[in-house]
């Protein structure tokens, strides 16, 4: 699909005209590519770095109703989120596969054990199936060995869902090629194009020669998360988003071992955070700070980041004795939110938004699991400039149906060939016929094959090292120190099929090198504060908390509250499982 001359050819055309432009090649952009190439029209995406470069490579990678939208009473936003989550898992096995959840509730939890049981009750009413259970601390514990049993009552187990977030944002964005639209990576909307106040097109620049061109469209769609005001003050408008820093942590799963994601809250600011497994790896997150630092540079975890996520994992896995040395990796994205100026970053909403500014329809903020709605309630916004195409329906798939067999002659295991039909989609077979003599074998201590890299240089438009490690494979995340020990496999596949020389080699590891030590490892063992100190104080003080009668009056309100809530809730549930939701 993009071999060789890729670029070369796309840029000769770039000017168009098309009927839409979406700026921003995240899991947004891609989605919107997809949806409006499926209604027959004539589509473009640029994304300035690489595909996926952005937040939709740096989330938490799960595919969730979000319990978080239940709290807030946000009942349509996560019925819409567990529904899309059961497509994806029907439509992408090997690429969205069900993550088991461990809730668990320990004395002085608030909320406890019985508001959890009313949410998920209702988390599962809205997918229409029946996924969670309670358990005493001793059964808790065989699901969750080595967790800490200090005060803990028990917990819940409740099914969502995890994806790999750049190789979805990937297939989507293949898919769309696939089917007619154009979509080119280090490709940047420096500006707009305005005629009479509205804007026509985009000035661009292509970020690997410095080449410089003009696209005209119908639309412009600025699809670039927490980028999106940029491109929104060109037209003078007003600045509203309030970019939020999310990071994790990676350690070997041998020595955070868990089998589901654990999830709990957070002993400093009962902030929800999460301990799972991913890729062979166990990752650690997330926090949710404001992020003042400059968006274009890569988003990195901080030193107090560092020391809160350390505390989370200390405070449940005590007796694993986890320390700063058995970190394999970090990585931070930054959340495009709404920002109507709260005090506390986590309470702002994570809504999408749409406007429109002269003619640019401008979308940020939502989830990564809702991505396919998103883009069908920005193709209704643009449906007016169209009226020759129907109206976009939600009962299309949002991924292709592949089901092909392993190609003859070629002799892999099934879980493999599933992982790579839904990591690769229609180029699964492609993938495995171009492997080299053991290259359909596993990179050790990963799920990843040796010729998924080949086929990635090959025909994924990797322009660098990175995009090869961190995005299109995850290696660089998931073995120590960026996939060292690697290098030279990886040299000799990308001279072979990139046609770098020695020095553009040279050129790519000195620079990914210097990218994997500042923005994907630890900050300096000096710089982060001392975790155990106060996570010791909190319990010492929890501990020593007896509640008050005043507590215990507020606990038993709250309770009442809930209760009214969730019968609330189901009123009107089943209000809206029997009226559909109509959008605008
Ligand atoms: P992005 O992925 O950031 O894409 C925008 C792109 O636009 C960028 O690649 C950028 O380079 C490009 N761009 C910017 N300016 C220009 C320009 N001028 N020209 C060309 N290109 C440009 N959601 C879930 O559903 N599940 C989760 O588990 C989850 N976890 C998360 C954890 C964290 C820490 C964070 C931060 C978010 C998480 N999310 C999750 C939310 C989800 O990741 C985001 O909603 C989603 O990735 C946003 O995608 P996007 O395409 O809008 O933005």
């Amino acid at each position: 699909m993009w071999e060789n001359e890729w670029r070369k050819n796309i840029w000769h055309i770039i000017s168009g005209p098309w009927d839409v432009i979406v700026i921003g090649g995240g899991i947004t952009g891609a989605g919107i590519l997809r949806e409006a190439t499926r209604l027959g029209l004539h589509a473009l995406l640029v994304e300035q770095r690489d595909f996926a470069w952005g937040t939709s490579s740096r989330s938490s990678k799960l595919v969730h109703g979000g319990l978080r939208y239940l709290k807030e009473g946000k009942l349509t936003l996560t019925r819409e989120s567990v529904q899309e989550r059961q497509h994806l898992l029907h439509e992408g096995p090997g690429l969205i596969d069900p993550l088991g959840f461990l809730l668990t509730v320990y004395k002085g939890d608030s909320p406890g054990r019985w508001t959890y049981e009313m949410g998920l009750t209702v988390y599962d009413l809205l997918a229409l199936r029946w996924d969670h259970a309670y358990y005493s601390p001793q059964d808790f514990q065989l699901l969750a060995p080595h967790i800490s049993l200090d005060d803990l009552q028990g917990g819940f187990r409740f099914g969502d869902a995890q994806t790999d977030d750049a190789r979805l944002t990937m297939r989507v964005i293949r898919e769309a090629v696939a089917d007619g639209a154009t979509a080119i990576n280090y490709v940047k909307a420096d500006t707009l194009i305005m005629d009479r106040g509205e804007v026509m097109g985009v000035e661009l620049t292509n970020m690997m020669d410095g080449g410089q061109a003009k696209a005209y469209a119908r639309v412009v769609i600025n699809a670039t998360g927490a980028w999106a005001d940029i491109l929104r003050e060109h037209v003078g408008e007003m600045a509203h988003i309030r970019p939020l820093r999310g990071s994790h942590l990676i350690f070997p799963s041998w020595r955070l071992p868990v089998a589901q994601a654990v999830s709990f809250l957070h002993p400093f600011d009962h902030r929800p955070v999460f301990i799972f497994p991913w890729e062979k790896v166990t990752l650690v997150g997330t926090t949710d700070v404001d992020h003042g630092e400059a968006l274009d540079d890569e988003p990195r975890i901080s030193a107090g980041e560092v020391a809160y996520l350390m505390a989370a994992v200390d405070y449940q896995f005590p007796s694993l004795s986890i320390s700063l040395g058995d970190v394999v990796s970090t990585y931070a994205g930054v959340r495009p939110v709404i920002g109507t100026g709260k005090l506390d970053p986590s309470e702002e909403s994570r809504d999408h938004v749409i406007w429109e500014d002269h003619g640019m329809v401008t979308v940020t903020g939502g989830k990564l699991t809702t991505f396919r709605l998103i883009a069908l309630d920005v193709l209704k916004a643009i449906l007016h400039i169209f009226p020759e195409i129907p109206e976009p329906s939600h009962d299309m798939p949002v991924l292709n149906q592949v089901n092909q067999k392993v190609p003859p002659g070629y002799d892999l295991h099934e879980a493999i060939w599933r992982r790579l039909q839904g990591r690769y989609g229609a180029d699964a077979g492609p993938l495995v016929k171009a492997a080299q003599a053991g290259e359909l074998e596993l990179i050790s201590g990963t799920d990843t094959i040796w010729a998924e890299l080949r086929w990635a240089a090959r025909d994924e438009g990797v322009c660098h090292l990175d995009d090869l490690l961190l995005r299109r494979t995850r290696l660089g995340l998931i073995l120590p120190r960026g996939a060292e020990t690697i290098t030279p496999m990886v040299e000799a596949i990308c001279q072979a099929e990139l046609g770098w020389s020695d020095g553009r080699w040279k050129k790519e590891l000195a620079d990914y090198q210097s990218l994997i030590a500042c923005c994907y490892s630890l900050p300096k063992n000096e710089s982060i504060p001392d975790w155990k100190g106060p996570l010791l104080e909190v319990l010492k003080q929890r501990k020593a908390s007896q509640p008050s009668r005043r507590q215990k009056i507020i606990r038993r309100s709250s309770l009442t509250a809930a209760v009214a809530l969730f019968i609330a809730a189901i009123l009107l549930l089943i209000w809206r499982l029997i009226k559909p939701i109509k959008r605008v």
